[in-house]
């Protein structure tokens, strides 16, 4: 097998190169956007020109730190406009202090686990940091608050039959960019792309979607593998 491991942890894209890397990513998501055009007839539910406040309409515990985040659109059949591999942002005014009172706005990067073809919303996997400012934030949102999101941003175009065999290796909530590729995979039958994750937690707790993982390696068995591993366990099956 030729392993070609995907550079799609988002871990190595730093904040400045991501927002650097924005203006050059508009053409991507022009392209973007006459694909998906010819695949949809659903309006896109984001923009990538422009910030959209959609509105949180469900929040499901993952881990003690991790949630999924339902956002919906304004257009109950509008599609996240999303191609695979893309992220995109968010955005609230929760920064510093500014002279007239009002607050410096966060931007923070995510990239969506729904299918794009999902309507009506997108989800996000978000981890909460004791002290980050756009995932505290995001946790203490109520269902029907709302948030700014803008995109896609388009990272890597993923092209099916494009490699023989995928190595991924994710830790935590990288798992979404890897599981936006592997979904792309396995939902199209004519892909014969082998793909093989080394999917790392601090704890088994921690494992963040591990039934859905699971029964996507069960149903794929000949081209999705799964390996976990972790920092610390009391059990000993873990070798
Ligand atoms: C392309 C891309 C896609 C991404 N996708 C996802 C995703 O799907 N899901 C996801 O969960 N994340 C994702 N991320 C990471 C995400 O963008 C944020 O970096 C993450 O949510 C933390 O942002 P924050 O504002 O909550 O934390 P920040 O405020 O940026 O803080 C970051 C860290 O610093 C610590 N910290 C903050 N303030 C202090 C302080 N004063 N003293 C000491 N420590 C401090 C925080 O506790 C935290 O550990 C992605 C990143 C990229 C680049």
């Amino acid at each position: 097998h030729r392993l070609a491991t995907m550079s799609l942890a988002y871990m190595r894209v730093g904040r400045w190169p991501l927002a650097a890397g924005l203006a050059a990513s508009a053409a991507a998501a022009a392209y973007h956007r006459s694909s998906a055009a010819a695949a949809s007839t659903c309006e896109p539910g984001i923009d990538p020109n422009k910030w959209t406040a959609l509105t949180l309409s469900k929040v499901t515990t993952l881990s003690p730190n991790t949630a999924i985040y339902r956002f919906a659109y304004a257009d109950p059949s509008a599609e996240s406009g999303m191609m695979v591999a893309s992220c995109l942002l968010t955005k609230a005014a929760i920064g510093s202090e500014k002279p007239d009172g009002s607050r410096a706005n966060v931007i923070r990067p995510y990239t969506p686990i729904s299918r794009p073809s999902v309507t009506g919303y997108l989800e996000l996997a978000v981890k909460t940091y004791p002290e980050g400012k756009m995932s505290q934030h995001m946790a203490s949102l109520k269902e029907g608050d709302t948030l700014d999101f803008k995109g896609p941003i388009v990272k890597l175009p993923y092209e099916p039959n494009g490699h023989k065999f995928i190595g991924m290796v994710a830790g935590g909530t990288g798992i979404a960019p890897m599981l936006q590729v592997i979904d792309e995979i396995l939902a199209n039958p004519t892909d014969g792309t082998k793909v093989s994750l080394l999917f790392a937690n601090q704890s088994e707790g921690d494992i963040l979607m591990k039934k859905e993982i699971d029964a996507r390696a069960a149903a794929h068995s000949d081209q999705f593998t799964v390996h976990y591993v972790v920092d610390k366990t009391e059990n000993s099956a873990w070798k």
